[in-house]
């Protein structure tokens, strides 16, 4: 089984990934916990070149190839033989990220985006938990972390408001693999929550 976390820079999404781990390797299951950009060694490097320095070092085109690109290193080297291993694939962001990101950030891109994703990636993964955020939260938490590489923030609350309205837009697009998760309630309330929902598709 194949998960994805998404939602807005500091929606909680990376704790909620690794608590989802923590709590279905207590119940014996094998889980590789991975995030986007990266999750190999090829697209982790690929995420330095995207994410440090220059943010208009690449144009939005460029970008995009260079994200798809980590991802299909991602899914050759990391996700897909855990998937064929029997193994839970747990991500911090996937696909949806670019469709939202780079889709809609630097114009309107999203078609390219899509294009390439049913050339060179193909798989959605079979449950996305979104977890949902109020966007000035999310933000306040986002910038009062420690971390270099998080130059996307520097967009401000706007974005932060696009964002969230676009992964609640793409829970609307893709209704039997999204399902939005209260992100404004405490860390433990919250993946009591997603582990719920995980076992009932585990079980499906
Ligand atoms: O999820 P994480 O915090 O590791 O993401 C790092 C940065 O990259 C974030 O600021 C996020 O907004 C940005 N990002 C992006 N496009 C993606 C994925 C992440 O701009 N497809």
């Amino acid at each position: 089984m194949f998960i994805s976390f998404e939602g807005i820079d500091g929606s909680g999404k990376s704790t909620q990934a690794r608590l989802l781990a923590e709590a279905l390797r207590a119940e014996g299951r094998e889980v590789v916990l991975t995030r986007e950009p990266g999750g190999s060694p090829g697209a982790e490097e690929i995420r330095r070149l995207v994410l440090e320095g220059d943010p208009d070092r690449w144009s939005a085109e460029t970008e995009i190839l260079l994200f798809t690109a980590a991802r299909r290193d991602h899914l050759e080297k990391t996700i897909r033989p855990a998937l064929a291993a029997g193994k839970i694939v747990i991500s911090d962001r996937f696909a949806d990220s670019t469709r939202l990101y780079q889709g809609i950030t630097r114009g309107d891109l999203r078609a390219v985006v899509d294009r390439l994703h049913d050339l060179m990636i193909g798989i959605e993964p079979d449950l996305t938990l979104i977890i949902d955020m109020d966007p000035a939260e999310g933000l306040a938490r986002a910038l009062g972390r420690q971390g270099t590489e998080e130059r996307f923030e520097s967009f401000g609350e706007g974005l932060q408001v696009r964002m969230r309205d676009g992964f609640l837009a793409l829970a609307r697009e893709f209704p039997t693999r999204c399902v939005v998760v209260d992100g404004a309630r405490t860390a433990d309330v919250v993946a009591a929550d997603a582990a719920r929902i995980t076992r009932d598709r585990l079980m499906r």
